[in-house]
């Protein structure tokens, strides 16, 4: 097991990579000092397949443990699901000192997170991420939210966990429509700060073999990043590398037969015009059965854009790669924005 250690403003936690370390949840959460009430919050795919070893392990160690499954997707993180989230730590009589564990993707973390966020002014919460996104990306760094009917993570908190558990076995129970999704998170990353591990993402001829890395290398972005930039002022967003025009290609299909991270591979593609740059990027794409285009025109999914939560008043913030492994911030007026694609 490999242990990553985090060092924001907000917390100090670590991140446990491993192979079968599922079964270790619980003397994992032993040793941060805790032993108060746990609820673990999962959904009905993820439930069937993990959650008795994870409780299971939970109660070993002592812990006094309970469930809320809510539904899986996209759709459901909204309010109902944090309702039900709030409902379950009320009639479980969990209060400030007890833990709210993530078991799940991506969608399952950044609700849980959110209720640990607000329940009684702030819980303690563990990420316990099951997808190849949630490990690499949306269980490190503290963000949380749900979407609105009008837009997607419109609502949410910066809440640190206190601590990411991610086992690389749970991986082989994953679409692999979701393992392209993870690996465009990957990519992005490779991307816009280190042109060795795009080269390793490249070559690689055995995913099973080189997932661990992949991870390990990713979260090690992702730390430098969020630690040097917790709040998002400026250097955090070069994680949205592809974001901006995958998030307005997502709304435009009304987020349904897309995923995000498919929205992000053509979002990196659309926004990088330097030639030699964007050849690599299509070609790794399209070796993790990513497509790098779309039949909208970027002009066309532009206006999408600035409703897009990287918008400001007097213009857009865009993240380009015009050298691997180097990522730029650039601020252009919306006229500008515009003109980038003529
Ligand atoms: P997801 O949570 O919807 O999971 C995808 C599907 O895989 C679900 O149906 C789930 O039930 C299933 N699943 C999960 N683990 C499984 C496993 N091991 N085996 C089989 N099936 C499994 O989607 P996701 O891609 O993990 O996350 C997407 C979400 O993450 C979006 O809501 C996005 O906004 C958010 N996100 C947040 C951040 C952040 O920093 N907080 C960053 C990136 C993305």
């Amino acid at each position: 097991m490999k242990t990553i250690h985090i060092n924001t403003s907000s917390k100090k936690y670590d991140i446990f990579v491993g192979n079968g370390i599922l079964k270790d949840s619980g003397s994992i959460i032993k040793s941060l000092n805790f032993s108060g009430k746990i609820l673990i919050v999962t959904d009905d795919i993820v439930s069937e397949l993990y959650l008795e070893t994870v409780k299971k392990s939970l109660e070993d160690s002592d812990f006094s443990v309970c469930e809320v499954v809510l539904p899986h997707g996209e759709e459901h993180k909204n309010m109902d699901s944090i309702m039900r989230i709030y409902e379950a730590l009320q009639k479980n009589g969990l209060n400030r000192k007890s833990l709210i564990v993530a078991l799940g993707g991506g969608v399952i973390g950044d609700m849980s997170g959110f209720a640990a966020a607000t329940y009684l002014r702030g819980v303690k919460y563990v990420q316990i991420p099951t997808t190849l996104l949630a490990q690499v990306d949306s269980s490190i760094g503290g963000k949380t939210g749900i979407d609105l009917p009008f837009g997607k993570n419109l609502v949410g908190a910066f809440h640190q966990p206190e601590a990411v558990i991610a086992d690389v076995a749970v991986l082989k129970t994953l679409s692999q429509e979701n393992i392209s999704c993870g690996m465009a998170e990957v990519i992005k990353s490779a991307f816009i700060k280190d042109a060795n591990f795009v080269d390793m993402i490249e070559s690689s001829t055995d995913f099973n073999k080189d997932v661990e890395e992949f991870i390990i290398r990713s979260i090690k972005i992702k730390k430098e990043v969020v630690e040097f930039d917790e709040f998002e002022e400026h250097e955090r967003m070069k994680l949205n590398f592809g974001h901006t025009l995958g998030h307005a290609l997502e709304k435009k299909l009304n987020f349904k037969g897309i995923t995000h991270g498919q929205a992000v591979a053509i979002g990196m593609c659309l926004i990088t015009t330097k030639a030699d740059v964007k050849e690599k990027l299509k070609v790794i794409l399209k070796k993790y059965n990513l497509d790098t285009e779309t039949e909208f025109s970027a002009n066309e999914l532009v206006s999408g854009a600035f409703n897009d939560k990287k918008a400001e008043d007097d213009g857009i913030n865009i993240v380009v790669v015009n050298k691997i492994g180097n990522a730029e911030i650039r601020k252009i007026s919306f006229e500008e924005f515009y003109k980038f694609y003529e």
